[in-house]
């Protein structure tokens, strides 16, 4: 590496098909910084080393992905809130000897909301999946006074997510098993927003929804896919046939790029420049994970 170039990594495990350097390389090479994103792919086992030889080697901070998000806590000397209510980080920002954590997945998830325009008519969402990324949107929704259904298919694991957040939240956090389809039949016909935090629909698995098709959308929804390869996955499609709204996974995958850029450079990202950079990168087939 050569020593004029600032670094920032992406710490992951794999990492190979990650957008994340065509975006943020775009980024800095639009606002003129001799910068470099560079992808890391680390073991579990070597995390920390990993984590501390990012502070010796001058590195300006770094991505998390999968399996690092929550694992990588301890090695860090502060958190910022979001990161702190969520238990998970997705963003180091490396100042002097200390490692600072973030989580830029809930301002990602807020901000395509915001520019898909959705306005909430019930304040109540149907949130499929209790993953990592689930961890963030739960956060975003209940810290905008929105009440969630979760449903997952291992019932656990969303208990265990919402027992993790009610002491924080006046907000409702309700949990209904996989398999209880009327049950989540009703929530859906009241409900305004329906978010999808699972894998499912994810390529190559493109033919797959997360929603038994026995269940009914309706015009009333707004429909929200984080799978962004391929953008427009089975479920959008099944949206769109009821009439509902959607929005793919793109937008929170470009804003919380944005906002990692704005932490590390402590200058405006450039959005547009960025957003193209994504859509081309994913045009390109690049993210199609390994199968
Ligand atoms: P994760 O932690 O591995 O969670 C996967 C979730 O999918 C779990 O809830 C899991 O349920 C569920 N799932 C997997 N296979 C399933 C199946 N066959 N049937 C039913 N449920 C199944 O993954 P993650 O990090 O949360 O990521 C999930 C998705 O979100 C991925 O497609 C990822 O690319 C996407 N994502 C997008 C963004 C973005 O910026 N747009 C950001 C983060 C993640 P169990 O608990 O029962 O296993």
């Amino acid at each position: 590496m050569a020593d004029h170039i600032r670094h920032v990594g992406l710490l992951g495990y794999p990492v190979g098909h990650s957008l994340s350097p065509a975006m943020q390389n775009a980024a800095f090479q639009a606002v003129g910084l001799a910068w470099e994103y560079v992808l890391l792919s680390v073991a579990p086992p070597s995390l920390q080393e990993a984590v501390l030889a990012l502070r010796e080697n001058g590195f300006a901070g770094a991505n998390v992905t999968i399996p690092h998000k929550q694992a990588v806590l301890p090695f860090l000397h502060e958190l910022s809130d979001e990161a702190e209510a969520i238990g998970a980080v997705n963003t180091l920002v490396i100042e002097g000897e200390r490692l600072l954590g973030y989580n830029t997945d809930a301002y990602g998830f807020r901000q395509a909301l915001v520019e898909a325009e959705f306005t909430p008519t019930s304040n109540h969402a149907v949130l499929l999946g209790a993953g990592g990324a689930s961890r963030a949107v739960l956060y975003a929704l209940l810290s905008q006074g929105v009440s969630v259904t979760l449903v997952n298919r291992t019932a656990d694991k969303a208990f265990a997510l919402a027992r993790h957040f009610r002491p924080f939240f006046a907000e409702t956090i309700e949990v209904v098993r996989y398999e209880e389809i009327e049950a989540l039949q009703n929530v859906l016909n009241t409900a305004d927003l329906l978010v999808n935090t699972t894998s499912l629909g994810m390529a190559p698995h493109h033919d797959t929804s997360p929603l038994a098709s026995t269940l009914r959308l309706g015009a009333h929804l707004t429909v929200y896919d984080l799978v962004y390869t391929p953008r427009d996955t089975q479920l959008l499609q099944q949206a769109r046939t009821a009439g509902a709204k959607t929005i793919d996974g793109m937008g929170m995958l470009l804003h919380q790029g944005t906002e990692a850029f704005r932490l590390w450079t402590h200058r405006e990202a450039p959005v547009a420049v960025m957003r193209t950079a994504l859509e081309s990168a994913i045009i390109s087939g690049k993210a199609v994970p390994p199968v």
